[in-house]
């Protein structure tokens, strides 16, 4: 029992999660604040350069942040520094 952990807001059993909250529990009570939706609107974007074929996937996150406009915006301010990258990981 020492290692069980409880979703800080309603106690059932998240261990094998290892979360802070429980799926519903997640869904009422976590806000993000503006910085942290546009990071994480960079993040998915930067995702989909990498992994293309994750493309729609992302995209419907995006729009779970009400962010499908600044996802893409971040996905061509992005595409030079991520194909520099991926040069570099290929060695050329
Ligand atoms: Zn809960």
């Amino acid at each position: 029992m020492e290692n069980t952990i409880l979703c800080a807001n309603c106690n059932q059993d998240v261990s094998n999660d290892t979360a802070l909250f429980c799926a519903e529990c997640w869904n009422k009570n976590v806000t993000i604040e503006e910085g942290e939706r546009q990071t994480t609107l960079l993040a998915l974007a930067e995702l989909s350069l990498r992994r293309p074929g994750w493309l729609d996937h992302l995209e419907r996150i995006a729009d779970k942040f009400s962010g499908r406009k600044m996802f893409n915006g971040f996905r061509e301010t992005s595409a030079d520094i991520i194909s520099r990258d991926s040069r570099h990981e290929h060695g050329n």
